[in-house]
């Protein structure tokens, strides 16, 4: 069940120019308490980071930190730090160092004390923000002064951003449709291109996947390299599919060649 503490959050929107005061650093009483009981959702961008840190695969990743969820409105799959696991902690908190992978950490940690809310509109995506004031966190008794836009960008949240809306977009306009995906296959197919990019390597080099999809060359490469190129790479080959899954007229049959499967 994903939680997060609504007592503690303000019901107030805010938006980028919203200003607060709020300092967090290694002298304040309550240090590392907000990393345990609290909800991260990882983000596709947030796996990646901390499987390059941990220099480990995306797959020992998933299975040794997280869980999975369906996400309620869309019925897509979401990941969870797995804190239960880990006696409620975070499995990346230390009592005197803090976050060990603090550089890599995820985009929700990035944001905290500030949460952030996404509504489609007709003018596409609506991003809005609130601020969690839990009553432990006695950052905001310290004297530094933001806006939303200013903590972004200091605690490098804006970079996230940018990587993952797509995925942000697409649990989105699943939850737009109404009702829930429930195919397994489309769930699992969604699990393995967002969260489990060692996995989508191999199914795109060890499968017939490259007899159905035409990739020029160079992408090819590029996404045998890098994980960033595949994650971006993973964004569009699922867009097509769940375009092709909305659609009633086509059924992607094998040896079929649809569009090119490389980012526009
Ligand atoms: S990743 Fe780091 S900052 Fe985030 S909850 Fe874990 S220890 Fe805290
Ligand atoms: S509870 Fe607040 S002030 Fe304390 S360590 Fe966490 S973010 Fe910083």
């Amino acid at each position: 069940m994903v939680y997060l503490n609504m007592q503690a959050v303000r019901p107030v929107k805010l938006t980028l120019n919203s200003r607060f005061r709020f300092r967090c650093h290694p002298g304040v009483p309550c240090f590392t308490e907000c990393c345990g009981k609290t909800t991260i959702i990882l983000t596709p961008y947030d796996i990646l980071r901390l499987k390059e840190r941990l220099s480990i695969t995306s797959g020992e990743f998933l299975a040794r930190y997280t869980r999975r969820e369906e996400h309620e409105q869309s019925g897509l799959p979401l990941v969870l730090m797995d804190m239960e696991r880990f006696g409620g902690r975070c499995p990346f908190v230390r009592p005197v160092t803090g976050c060990i992978v603090y550089s890599d950490r995820p985009a929700t940690c990035r944001y905290y004390p500030v949460g952030q809310g996404l509504l489609i509109t007709e003018d596409g995506l609506d991003e809005f923000y609130f601020m969690i004031k839990e009553e432990h966190c006695k950052g905001f008794e310290e004297d530094a002064e933001w806006t939303v836009q200013s903590w972004k960008e200091d605690q490098g949240a804006d970079y996230y951003d940018e990587i993952n809306k797509e995925w942000k977009a697409m649990l989105l306009r699943r939850s737009s449709v109404g009702k829930p995906d429930t195919d397994r296959r489309l769930q699992d197919l969604f699990y393995m291109v967002m969260y489990d990019l060692d996995q989508f390597r191999r199914f795109i080099f060890k499968s017939r996947f490259l007899q159905i999809f035409h990739v020029e060359e160079d992408l090819l490469q590029r996404i045998y390299e890098d994980d960033l190129e595949l994650l971006q790479f993973g964004y569009n080959y699922l867009k097509m599919v769940l375009k092709i899954q909305d659609s009633k007229d086509i059924r992607l049959q094998a040896g079929d060649k649809p569009a090119p499967a490389s980012p526009a």
